[in-house]
């Protein structure tokens, strides 16, 4: 039995994601670049997926690539660059920077 990459429940033989980090990964291409972080997390929240289950998925980061929050903080950030007229662009590695730095501080 395989198990999901994301946040490590059984998964199908064919599927390196279950069932239900199929159904976010979905709902994360239909809303990324299109609302704010509230409303992203909300409309995570509107496919019935457990809470808890949701936070794990998006601090997953089972390629190295960052996790889905980080990226989608990333673009996010950029998008928010651009309004405010300042070029360039917030990478997954910088976000992710950050935050563990934010971490540290914090403890
Ligand atoms: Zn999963």
């Amino acid at each position: 039995m395989r198990q999901c990459v994301y946040c490590g429940d059984r998964s199908s033989l064919w599927s390196r994601m279950c069932p239900d980090c199929q159904k976010l990964m979905r709902r994360v291409d239909e809303l990324r670049g299109k609302v704010g972080f509230g409303e992203f997390l909300d409309g995570l929240e509107q496919t019935g997926v457990a809470k808890q289950k949701i936070m794990t998925f998006l601090k997953a980061d089972p390629d190295g690539q960052g996790s889905v929050q980080d990226q989608v903080t990333a673009e996010m950030t950029t998008e928010l660059m651009k309004v405010m007229g300042i070029s360039g662009q917030q990478t997954t590695e910088n976000v992710k920077r950050i935050r563990n730095s934010v971490d540290k501080d914090s403890k």
